[in-house]
């Protein structure tokens, strides 16, 4: 890793550089190019010994051009303004790019959240839900989990919200646990897009995803679904690795095994099938045809694209190739589904959560699922479209090409006011 951008330049950069396939003048793109507004924040919390301590926290509102906000929000002692103005863009565009009716925000808190007691993030967290309350509503912008929050963070910040409105409104924010209104398949939804996305990448080569290796950099959430579901599809996961290293085996892992393996020890290296330790540069320069990062962004940078040998890339994590490296894999003919698209299935079943709130009627699983699929697929179909009509060079530029026209056909459509 290396090559650290400033996220928010990355961002501007990707839509100047699809601006010219877009249909709209350059006023426009540079309106899309930055958040319609930023909340900045300061929240008092008390500690458990009776102090006070004092928290910076945003949310950015990027674009509503085509649907109420939509976007989590992260703990991380790391969190900036450029960054969550980035994310809220990313967002903006992955939303656009599936084709569902939301728009893009992301919000943050500057906290490294295992300094502090459960009752301390709560009280962090209730403190940030109340200056988010007039700004956030289930047809104005709703968040949703990121980085260090989950369920549990969610279920505050709605319950917070209802308290001070005097409602029940569980569409005000998604991700939450299935009793509190979640959805099925929420869970799975991000592997289940990123391998789906694969398998649609397969099928337009002219390969068959059933026939392929496959290393997967990540062993969370994203990661271990996507291990498991490409495995379901027939293919064969040689290689994983989290943050204590990889692991690799010619003959395939067992992506259960070794998920029950890390449950029980904390990581995947020790696990005892593998033939052998690999370290994460190794595992993505392995001669696989599918890779699949779904740990950190900048994972892989210009230097280590050099090495990487997969044919397909499907990104399960948000910005795991940086600007150098795309073009290093284009010219390799490397094929890499962008996570605007791949990793989609988060915030497509967020979608659902949110639809199913609205409607107080609730879908099974499969019904989850079997509209999942229809969504990627429609999205990577408009995405190849667009690869051939302009003879783009990456599937990322393509992704661009759809969704900043989709914004700016919405833009266009409002008109400005006053
Ligand atoms: P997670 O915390 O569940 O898992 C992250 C995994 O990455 C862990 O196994 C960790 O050990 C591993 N890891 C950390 N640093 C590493 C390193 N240097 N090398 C190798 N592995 C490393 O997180 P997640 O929810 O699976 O998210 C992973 C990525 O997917 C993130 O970029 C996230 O933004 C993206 N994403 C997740 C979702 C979702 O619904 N979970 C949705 C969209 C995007």
């Amino acid at each position: 890793m290396s090559e650290e951008a400033n996220p928010f330049d990355s961002l501007q950069s990707q839509i100047d550089d699809v601006a010219e396939y877009v249909d709209v003048g350059d006023d426009v793109i540079e309106r899309l190019k930055h958040p319609e507004r930023v909340l900045e924040t300061n929240l008092t919390v008390e500690r458990d010994d009776g102090s006070l301590e004092r928290f910076t926290a945003f949310r950015s509102q990027f674009n509503g051009d085509r649907g109420p906000y939509k976007g989590g929000i992260r703990y991380h002692p790391g969190v900036t303004c450029d960054e969550v103005k980035a994310l809220s863009g990313w967002m903006t565009y992955k939303t656009a790019i599936v084709d569902i009716p939301l728009g893009g925000g992301k919000g943050g808190i500057v906290v490294d959240p295992t300094e502090y007691s459960e009752s301390e993030l709560e009280r962090l967290t209730r403190a940030f839900a109340k200056e988010l309350a007039p700004m956030i509503g289930v047809d104005r912008d709703v968040p949703a989990p990121d980085v260090n929050t989950g369920q549990r963070e969610m279920n505050w910040i709605k319950d917070t919200y209802e308290t001070i409105e005097n409602t029940t409104e569980p569409g005000v924010i998604t991700g939450k646990a299935l009793d509190s209104g979640g959805s099925e398949g929420r869970v799975e939804a991000t592997g289940r897009s990123t391998v789906i996305a694969a398998r649609e990448a397969f099928d337009y080569l002219g390969g068959d995803i059933s026939d392929a290796t496959v290393a997967v950099q990540g062993y969370g959430n994203a990661g271990w679904i996507s291990a498991k579901l490409v495995e379901e599809l027939g293919a064969t996961v040689v290689a994983v690795s989290d943050s204590s290293g990889g692991i690799y085996n010619e003959d395939g892992l067992d992506a259960r095994d070794v998920k029950a393996f890390k449950n029980e020890t904390g990581s995947v290296s020790e696990y005892s099938e593998a033939d052998e330790a690999l370290t994460n540069d190794e595992l993505l320069s392995l001669d696989v045809d599918l890779l699949i990062p779904a740990a950190l962004e900048n994972a892989v940078d210009a230097e280590l694209a050099e090495d990487v040998e997969a044919d397909v890339i499907s990104e399960a994590a948000n910005g795991p190739l940086t600007p150098g490296a795309d073009e290093v894999l284009a010219e390799k003919d490397c094929i890499t589904v962008p996570d605007i698209l791949a990793n989609a299935g988060g915030v497509t079943v967020s979608y659902f959560e949110w639809v199913q709130n609205r409607q107080r009627f609730y879908w099974s699983e499969k019904r989850v699922n079997e509209e999942l699929e229809a969504i990627i697929v429609d999205a990577f179909d408009a995405l190849t479209d667009a690869y051939e009509e302009h003879d783009l060079e990456t599937f990322r530029q393509a992704a661009y090409v759809v969704s900043v026209q989709r914004v700016a056909d919405a833009f266009e459509e409002a008109g400005t006011f006053p």
